[in-house]
């Protein structure tokens, strides 16, 4: 059981990831609950995003480096900028031809989910020279 005390700090995690919105990353999330909330260190921060994401409310972004957490847990693509390391949602779910595919090749391995992320530059810097 988790004490009234872990509650509450996994509460202020994940409202935290959800005022963030752009895919924090745990360091990111520190940061903004540092102010207010000194006494929630780093690996807590670590511990309650994984355990959020293990619930269910967030995503876990683990092939982004850092890794990186996120509000919306909707099927979704991500698009990584190249020059600001901004990254954006691409309303588009993968998944769905992804596993016929595997279904097709008889793919023997168990799926989880999807996690894609495309690689370019985003609209504000493509016109920066
Ligand atoms: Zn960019
Ligand atoms: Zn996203």
């Amino acid at each position: 059981m988790e004490s009234k005390r872990q509650t509450m700090q996994k509460q202020i995690i994940f409202d935290a990831v959800n005022s963030l919105k752009n895919h924090p990353s745990a360091e990111d999330v520190y940061r903004y609950i540092h102010k207010k909330y000194p006494q929630i260190s780093l690996s807590t921060v670590y511990r309650n995003l994984y355990s959020l994401a293990q619930d269910g409310k967030i995503k876990r972004l683990s092939t982004l480096t850092p890794e990186r957490f996120d509000h919306f847990t909707d099927e979704h693509t991500h698009f990584r900028c190249n020059r600001c390391g901004e990254i954006l949602d691409l309303f588009i779910d993968l998944t769905q031809i992804i596993l016929e595919q595997m279904e097709k090749d008889s793919f023997e391995h168990k799926v989880s989910g999807v996690n894609i992320v495309l690689d370019g530059v985003c609209k504000d810097c493509k016109g920066l020279k």
